[in-house]
C-alpha cells in the first residue's frame, strides 16, 4: 500500500470540502481549481504525468489528464469535478464536509461525482503500476453540470486512444451503454397588443402560438412513428410541451407568448437533423408571420450516445461487473468521451441521490467499487 497519499476517507473529505459549483449564474459559479490541484498532487505522488488545460468558454476552469504509461490502448477513468448548486434550507448536513452517519457518507458531490476520484486513487494505490503493459489515464473535467465545455474541449483536442473509457457517474455499479440526448427550446411569439374590443387593431400572439402547438404535436407524432430504438424503455424520441406564458388581461390582445419544450433524440439522431426537423415543421407559420416567431435553445443541447451492445470493450466490462449493460434516461459526458473510446457509464451510488439535498453514498458500495476498479485496471492495462 502506498502511504504517500491520504487515506480513502481523508481524500473523499478533501474533495467534498473543496467547493466546485457550476452554474450558469455567474454569482454562483465557482472555479474547480481546488479539486483539480488536489487530484494533481495525489496522482503525481503516485507517479502519473499530469496535463492541466484551461477550458475555453469557461470561468477559470481546468481539465486534468493524468497518465501512467504511454502509447495506445489501456483504460481511461473519467469524471467531472463540478457539482450543482445546493439548497441551503433543505440540507440538514454541511454540504462541504464529509459526514459519516448510518452507513452513509453525506456531502455535495459524494456520488455526483467527486467521490469517484477518491475511489480511483484508493484502487490505484494498491496496484503495482510498474507492472502495467498499457497506459492508465485519469480524466477530470470541468462544467459538466452546465455546458459540458470540459468534455467537449477534451474530445476535440485529445490524442489518446484507450480501449475503453469508464465514466464514474452513479449507476449503482450497473454498466450503462446508451442514453438519449436532450434539447430544450424556447419558442417566442411577438404579436401586437391592443384593446380587445377591436381585434383588427392587433395581432394575437396566443393565436399564432396555437398554430405553433398544432405543428409541434404533428412533429411529436412523426418522431414517434419514424424513429425507433428497442434498447430504450420508451423506444422513440419524445417531444414535451413544458410551460407556456402569454398575455396579461382579458381585455387586451395578447402581445407576447413564450413556450418552453423539450425533445429527447435517440442516439443515432444528429442534433443538426433535429434542428432541421423543428425548423422545417414551423417554417410555414414563420413565413405567414415574418419576424414574429423566434426559436432559441433554452440551454446547451446534448446529443444522445450509444456504445454498441456487441463492442468488445463493453463485453469485457459486463463480465467484470457481472451485469448486462442497460440504457439510462439522464444525460452525461458520454457522447463526447465516446468519440475517444467506447464509453461506459459505471460508478458507485444511486442516481436517485444526485442533485438532491443530503446527497449521500451508501457505504455498502465501497468494497465492491474498489474491487471492480482494480479488476478493470488490471484487465485493460495488464
Ligand atoms: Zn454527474
Amino acid at each position: 500500500m502506498n502511504m504517500s497519499i491520504p487515506s480513502f476517507l481523508n481524500m473523499y473529505n478533501e474533495l467534498i470540502s473543496s467547493p466546485s459549483i457550476s452554474s450558469s449564474n455567474p454569482e454562483l459559479d465557482q472555479s474547480n481549481k481546488l479539486v483539480i490541484e488536489k487530484l494533481a498532487d495525489w496522482l503525481e505522488e503516485l507517479g502519473f504525468t499530469i496535463t492541466l488545460e484551461e477550458v475555453p468558454f469557461s470561468r477559470n476552469k481546468l481539465n486534468l489528464l493524468a497518465s501512467y504509461g504511454t502509447g495506445t490502448g489501456g483504460l481511461l477513468l473519467s469524471g467531472h469535478t463540478d457539482t450543482v448548486p445546493f439548497d441551503e434550507e433543505q440540507w440538514t448536513k454541511d454540504p462541504f464536509k464529509l459526514t459519516q452517519q448510518d452507513n452513509r457518507l453525506y456531502g455535495l458531490g459524494t456520488i455526483d461525482m467527486k467521490g469517484f476520484f477518491a475511489f480511483v486513487l484508493e484502487a490505484i494505490r494498491d496496484i503495482d503500476l510498474t507492472k502495467l503493459k498499457k497506459p492508465l489515464h485519469i480524466l477530470a473535467t470541468a462544467d459538466e453540470e452546465t455546458t459540458m465545455a470540459g468534455a467537449i474541449y477534451f474530445a476535440k483536442t485529445a490524442t489518446l486512444k484507450p480501449d475503453c473509457a469508464i465514466i464514474g457517474e452513479p449507476t449503482g455499479l450497473i454498466p450503462i451503454r446508451a442514453h438519449k440526448g436532450h434539447v430544450a427550446n424556447v419558442i417566442k411569439v411577438i404579436g401586437k397588443s391592443g384593446h380587445s374590443s377591436d381585434p383588427e387593431k392587433g395581432i394575437n400572439a396566443l393565436e399564432i402560438m396555437h398554430q405553433v402547438i398544432a405543428r409541434l404535436l404533428k412533429l411529436r407524432n412523426k418522431l414517434k412513428t419514424k424513429y425507433h430504438n428497442d434498447s430504450f424503455q420508451i423506444p422513440y424520441p419524445t417531444l414535451n410541451l413544458g410551460h407556456i406564458h402569454g398575455g396579461d388581461a382579458a381585455n387586451r390582445i395578447c402581445g407576447h407568448c413564450e413556450l418552453v419544450m423539450d425533445m429527447r433524440p435517440l442516439p443515432d439522431m444528429h442534433l443538426e437533423d433535429l434542428y432541421e426537423l423543428l425548423h422545417k415543421e414551423l417554417k410555414p407559420i414563420m413565413q405567414q408571420w415574418p419576424d414574429r416567431i423566434a426559436i432559441e435553445y433554452e440551454n446547451m443541447p446534448i446529443p444522445g450516445y450509444e456504445c454498441l451492445a456487441q463492442s468488445p470493450a463493453l463485453k469485457q466490462v459486463e463480465s467484470l461487473a457481472k451485469h448486462q449493460a442497460e440504457t439510462a434516461n439522464y444525460s452525461t459526458e458520454a457522447p463526447y468521451i465516446n468519440q475517444i473510446a467506447p464509453a461506459i457509464i459505471l460508478g458507485p451510488g444511486s442516481i436517485d441521490q444526485a442533485h438532491q439535498a443530503d446527497e449521500f453514498l451508501d457505504m455498502d458500495f465501497i468494497k465492491p467499487t474498489d474491487l471492480l476498479l482494480k479488476k478493470l485496471i488490471t484487465s485493460f492495462c495488464l
